[in-house]
């Protein structure tokens, strides 16, 4: 009988194989910050309409804001890195039940030849499926057997209040019940942290809530300057940028996500941090001031 690790690397070897243009498993960027060589893998995409981008906006008003007319192409992009013997990776992706074209971050990991039971510890930025139903593989069991997970407190809190269902519209309970899985699944290995602090040594979290009650965002340190990840602090590569103030269908406090938009742009433009999002085609970029707003710039 092989073993599940040998059924994984079985299955790496295919995905490689695979990994001609066009194939789904793919490293969207890669750079390096001191000592860190830092990879943004992809989880896949989903797509959603474009008048989610601002709920008390016109729609086309939304056009011309962005100057698109379809849908939305969401991409979900994983952050990696490697420091000494630690390997860190932000968020986890979809795994297998969210939604079509996601769930493609075991894949990447293998084109990235970074094998699950390297990872030291995954980082949350807050617990929505896209964000966190990856944790557990295909089996039901965590895809990074031998990780620390790391959440904030608050958040913890939140999704695993019994009382959740009755804060939440009922097409956003699948989101409770999932986290809660997940939650019980991790156990003991899910540990709870508050911003303000370092969670690993030269990896600062702050507080970034509004799209989230705990969303938090990491400040990865060093003497060359910062990167930070923003986890879903900002969104989309055009709005979040040129309308910080518009409200995404997907922000549960919209007021302290605007707010924290604006805190996050001033903060990256001011500082010249390289940022990235986990929604933000492009990979790794920059946010620059554009008249009263601000706009991404890609590294690429
Ligand atoms: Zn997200």
């Amino acid at each position: 009988m092989p073993s599940r690790r040998e059924i994984m690397l079985g299955g790496a070897a295919i995905a490689l194989a695979g990994s001609a243009p066009g194939a789904i498993a793919q490293v969207v960027a890669t750079a390096r910050q001191g000592q860190r060589a830092i990879s943004v893998l992809s989880d896949g995409s989903f797509e959603m309409p474009l008048s989610m981008l601002a709920r008390d906006v016109a729609l086309d008003a939304i056009v011309s804001g962005t100057g698109r007319t379809g849908p939305v192409t969401s991409v979900l992009n994983v952050t990696c890195f490697r420091q000494g013997d630690q390997v860190v990776v932000f968020d986890c992706g979809s795994g297998a039940h969210f939604l079509p074209g996601t769930g493609k971050l075991a894949a990447s990991l293998e084109a990235a030849g970074i094998a699950p039971d390297s990872v030291t510890h995954v980082l949350f930025t807050h617990l929505h499926p896209d964000h966190f139903w990856g944790a557990l593989d295909d089996f039901d069991t965590p895809l990074f057997p031998n990780a620390r997970w790391l959440a904030s407190r608050r958040e913890i809190a939140f999704w695993s209040d019994p009382a959740i269902y009755q804060r939440l519209p009922e097409d956003r309970h699948a989101f409770a019940a999932g986290a809660q899985r997940i939650i019980k699944a991790l156990g003991d290995t899910l540990e709870q942290h508050d911003p303000g602090s370092d969670w690993l040594p030269g990896v600062a979290a702050f507080d970034t809530a509004g799209h989230t009650p705990g969303h938090v965002s990491f400040e990865l340190k060093d003497a060359d300057g910062p990167v930070f990840v923003l986890g879903d602090a900002l969104t989309h590569p055009v709005a979040s940028f040129a309308h910080p103030e518009w409200r995404p269908a997907s922000d549960f406090d919209a007021d302290r996500a605007v707010a924290t938009r604006r805190a996050v742009l001033e903060r990256a433009a001011a500082e010249q941090a390289q940022v990235i999002g986990y929604h933000l085609d492009g990979g790794i970029g920059r946010v620059e001031r554009a008249g009263t707003a601000y706009r991404f710039a890609p590294a690429r």
